[in-house]
């Protein structure tokens, strides 16, 4: 069986994520897409919220879909959060012939060069990039270059392969951020309706992002 990845900082989970996790799953044809929060975001320093909150609101937002599920594989990990050593774990645990799918957003991919050892993880797996608002495709440079070595149309085509394609697709991309709700708060906003209402609850039962 296929298996397919969204990591993220979650920080906190919002519906654009949960939108796009669902249509993704849909799209690919797998039975769930694992939602994978980071340990220690290697770009971005400790955020503020422990993992432990981010994995319990992203817990929170799933526990009745049966299409999303939240996986703290990169909890266990001592070190940061780094995709290739995921996509390499997963290959391991999923053996060599089925499709593997890490699926990022436009704004992940503008900087994949980056990432840790970023030019083999389409050895491991297929790389799924969603667009998202105010973001285009990169036309020059290394990523460019790598795109058009590797991009994939089809679909179909990719699923008959465990790795080595990216693939590009125009999914519902709603204009919520885990920067707005943490800055809504901030500003004793409300955040209703910007993520799932258990998530709105346990911020506010743990004073989350005051
Ligand atoms: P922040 O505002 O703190 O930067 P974020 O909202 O971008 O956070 P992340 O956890 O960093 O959330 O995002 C994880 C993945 O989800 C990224 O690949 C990102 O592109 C994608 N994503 C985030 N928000 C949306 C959205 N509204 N629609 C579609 N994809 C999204």
């Amino acid at each position: 069986m296929a298996v397919a990845l969204f990591g993220g900082t979650f920080n906190p989970i919002h519906t654009g994520h949960l939108r796009i996790a669902t249509e993704l799953a849909e799209l690919l044809k797998v039975d769930t897409l694992r939602l994978v929060p980071c340990a220690f975001p290697p770009h971005r320093g400790e955020p503020q919220v422990s993992a432990e909150q981010r994995l319990a609101m992203l817990r929170a937002a799933t526990a009745s879909q049966s299409l999303l599920i939240a996986d703290d594989m990169e909890l266990h990990r001592a070190a940061p959060s780094y995709s290739i050593d995921t996509v390499t774990l997963v290959r391991q645990q999923m053996g060599d012939t089925q499709p593997l799918f890490l699926c990022i957003g436009m704004d992940a991919l503008l900087k994949i060069n980056t990432w840790q050892r970023w030019q083999e993880l389409l050895l491991h797996c297929h790389i799924v990039v969603s667009s998202r608002p105010n973001t285009e495709q990169p036309v020059s440079g290394s990523v460019a270059d790598w795109i058009a070595q590797h991009q994939c149309d089809d679909l179909g085509t990719m699923q008959q392969r465990p790795a080595g394609n990216v693939h590009f697709c125009d999914l519902t991309m709603l204009d919520i951020s885990s920067t707005s709700i943490r800055k809504n708060i901030a500003q004793g906003k409300s955040i209703n309706f910007m993520t799932p209402d258990t998530v709105v609850d346990y911020i506010q039962q743990h004073h989350l992002y005051e």
